[in-house]
């Protein structure tokens, strides 16, 4: 097999990975997706092929595969197994980035202590996306590592919508509007300079609408705004997540109920969103399917909530030429593209029902005035042009991928 690059998702109970082959030295073919799962509790690597055989589905005890670390020699030894050699460089998804870095970073000891700094500021990510760093800076030291940041697409926010009203001393320590799922909207911007390249350098408005949800103006192609602020909590209701919310209902859960900082945390990552709304479930296609009236309140507070974002995005960026949907929502659910296009006919956008029912690419009818896309997002593909890149880069070589 020709060289390849690694692409690491590390998560708290599971890691997600794919493996992409640099083909012809500038085109990145995907062979491998898999995850290693159920670590701390059954030890578990699946890994399927290109076309989505399984190429090993592998079982442990919590004796054989105790520790994160020992569930990253296994997959080692898969890819050294199937691949015959370990990949020339890692591409890692991190969440934080904080507020100095701007693009995808060559990891080193002194880059790892900068990213722990933000471990406070995403508790629940940061610290499981550096574990397998740090795994592979002892174990392989020589292998290039880029990490890539989720915040990195947004650093180029004006002031106004990257701070808080508060005081200039909390901005300076951190606390500001970072926004997240960068990656993919990077990627939803390189897409649609071939699905749409009329429409790429314009004004266009993106709802990355997953089990986590947000929104990001954009600006010929670069980020002006996100629904996400300081943490990934604000926003979008989510699939457990409350999305914005009063401060003060915060204080009222310490002040009046008594609650404790986790309690509230759990509270707020966990129980709320659509599964605390709905009183049903945190997935979209349960409460699509559910007569209940509170699964329809729960989706009539997604749609609402989305296409008022989509206003308030129209007035930042002066005006609107696109909406895409993306993530698993925005490309699987019609129903929910149909709820907002409804609420969004007053800045002219009509939807093409038929392309919609068949989630086709541009689902907006002729002549609508406001296009409208459904764009399946790739994080990954996006973290291997970026390691591509720093690669070519080192090699003093191509500069970018060829895009096929
Ligand atoms: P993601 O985080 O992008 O993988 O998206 C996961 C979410 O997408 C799930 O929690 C579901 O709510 C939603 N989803 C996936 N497939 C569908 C579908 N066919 N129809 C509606 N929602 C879907």
């Amino acid at each position: 097999m020709a060289e390849t690059i690694l692409v690491v998702n590390g998560g708290s109970s599971s890691i997600k990975f794919e493996l992409f082959e640099i083909d012809h030295g500038d085109a990145l073919k995907r062979v491998l997706r898999g995850q290693i799962e159920g670590i701390g509790t059954h030890p578990r690597l699946i890994v399927k092929d290109a076309n989505g055989a399984v190429a090993i589905d592998q079982t442990w005890s919590i004796d054989e595969v105790g520790e994160l670390h020992d569930a990253l020699d296994k997959l080692v030894i898969f890819l050294l197994d199937f691949v015959g050699e370990l990949p020339i460089a890692i591409g890692h998804r991190v969440v934080h980035g904080g507020p100095d870095f701007v693009e995808p970073t060559v990891v080193t000891p002194e880059l790892v202590k900068r990213l722990e700094h933000f471990i406070p500021l995403a508790p629940l990510h940061q610290p499981n996306n550096l574990e397998p760093i740090r795994f592979v800076m002892t174990r392989h030291p020589h292998l290039l590592q880029v990490a890539c940041f989720d915040t990195a697409f947004h650093r180029g926010h004006p002031e106004v919508a990257d701070r808080y009203a508060i005081p200039e001393n909390l901005y300076v320590e951190g606390v500001r509007r970072y926004g997240f799922h960068g990656l993919s909207y990077e990627y939803i911007a390189q897409r649609l300079r071939d699905v749409a390249p009329d429409i790429a350098d314009g004004r266009v408005v993106i709802a990355h609408l997953g089990n986590g949800a947000s929104m990001c103006a954009l600006s010929a192609g670069k980020s002006i705004d996100s629904s996400m602020g300081f943490t990934a909590l604000d926003g979008l209701p989510m699939g457990t997540r409350p999305g914005q919310l009063d401060p003060g209902i915060v204080l009222y859960l310490l002040s009046e109920k008594g609650m404790g900082g986790k309690e509230i945390e759990h509270l707020l990552y966990h129980d709320c969103g659509l599964k605390g709304l709905s009183g049903i479930s945190n997935d979209v296609r349960d409460l699509l399917t559910s007569t209940d009236p509170k699964a329809k309140l729960a989706l009539d507070y997604l749609a609402y909530h989305i296409a008022t974002v989509a206003g308030m995005f129209t007035a930042a960026l002066g005006g609107i030429d696109a909406l895409v949907f993306t993530a698993g929502i925005g490309e699987n659910a019609p129903a929910v593209r149909q709820a907002v296009a409804n609420r969004l006919s007053w800045f002219g956008l009509e939807l093409c029902e038929n392309a919609n029912a068949k989630n086709e690419i541009r689902i907006s009818r002729e002549g609508s005035r406001v296009s409208c896309f459904v764009i399946p997002t790739d994080e990954e593909l996006m973290i291997a042009r970026h390691t591509l890149r720093i690669l070519q880069r080192q090699a003093g070589g191509v500069i970018e991928e060829k895009q096929a």
